[in-house]
């Protein structure tokens, strides 16, 4: 891939996204998301050789909510393996990413570690054994290790506002732990929940924390081995199926990229061999991914050939 050719297709895409007036709903169920600009938009994609493409907003940090997901389970498969599949399951949920009547009829056991019952679940397993801030720590450092920047925090306000209401999270937590499927105390399970949910990064910095993902486990540039390639493509695959929830079949569809969605507007997606790709803009569809995120990946991939499924 010429590295001007990327430059300019970004810069296209960031120049036309500007323009759209269809910006979607910015998520106000955490009252401190409410207030984001809905103009914001960024876009960066990093290629093979390290070469960072940028467009918009792309230095702006946002809340990247559910993204920190795929960063959890990658820990959590790293400390327990396998046995993480002894608590949640790899199945898109075809259901809103909250949703609680699945989970009784699953037995409190959640679909996928991308809903948050799931994620819920895998972050008990990386709290087991350790004190809420320890385990906190373990995630926020693993963030800023693989965007290799130490500026990277947890935006406490976010963390706040989610804490004082997420009233249906505690429900699906509570209802876990009555089947046996948390092991911590929920107050702390949901308290580190919250914390990596609203841990602040910029597209750029996202994009980098991607890499591994695009690069069968390894980053190209720095030469560590994050995970295995098997560990790679697997969770690939579970960001294809279930990463963007009940629109996981669209965002395939349409982008034909592993992604995986947040309710602050953001969107990791993984070019396999190719790039790691973060997109920003607040305002989300129906299903709860950011409207023009999937505009925007939808327009690169078509432009680049990039989709898994085909050019
Ligand atoms: N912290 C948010 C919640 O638990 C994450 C949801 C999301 O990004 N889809 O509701």
């Amino acid at each position: 891939m010429n590295p001007d050719h990327l430059d300019q297709i970004v810069a296209e895409i960031s120049g036309e996204m500007a323009q759209r007036v269809d910006r979607g709903e910015v998520a106000s169920y955490i009252p401190e998301l409410a207030g984001v600009d809905p103009q914001r938009f960024g876009l960066v994609v990093i290629d093979a050789n390290g070469h960072v493409a940028a467009g918009g907003d792309a230095d702006v940090p946002f809340s990247i909510q559910s993204i920190s997901k795929v960063f959890t389970l990658t820990l959590a498969l790293g400390k327990s393996g396998d046995r993480v599949w002894r608590r949640v399951g790899r199945e898109p949920s075809g259901s809103a990413f909250n949703s609680i009547v699945q989970l009784e009829r699953e037995r409190g056991i959640p679909r996928n570690p991308f809903i948050n019952a799931g994620a819920i679940a895998v972050t008990d397993l990386i709290l087991s054994g350790h004190l809420p801030r320890e385990a906190l720590g373990e995630i926020l450092r693993f963030m800023q290790f693989l965007a290799g920047d130490s500026s990277i925090v947890i935006d406490e306000a976010v963390a706040a506002s989610e804490q004082r209401t997420g009233f249906r999270n505690a429900a699906l937590a509570n209802y876990m732990k009555s089947f046996g499927v948390l092991d911590n105390p929920v107050e702390y399970t949901l308290g580190v929940y919250f914390h990596h949910c609203a841990i602040a990064m910029s597209c750029r910095q996202l994009a980098m924390a991607g890499r591994f993902l695009a690069h069968n486990g390894r980053n190209p540039s720095t030469g560590h081995n994050v995970v295995s390639t098997q560990r790679a493509r697997r969770i690939n695959a579970l960001m294809l199926t279930c990463g963007h929830y009940d629109g996981s079949g669209e965002f395939a569809y349409r982008v034909g990229l592993p992604g995986k969605s947040g309710v602050g507007g953001g969107v990791l997606a993984v070019a396999p061999g190719k790039a790691s790709i973060a997109v920003w803009s607040p305002g989300l569809d129906a299903a709860g991914n950011s409207h023009l995120g999937r505009i925007a990946l939808e327009a690169l991939t078509k432009r680049l050939g990039w989709s898994i499924f085909g050019v």
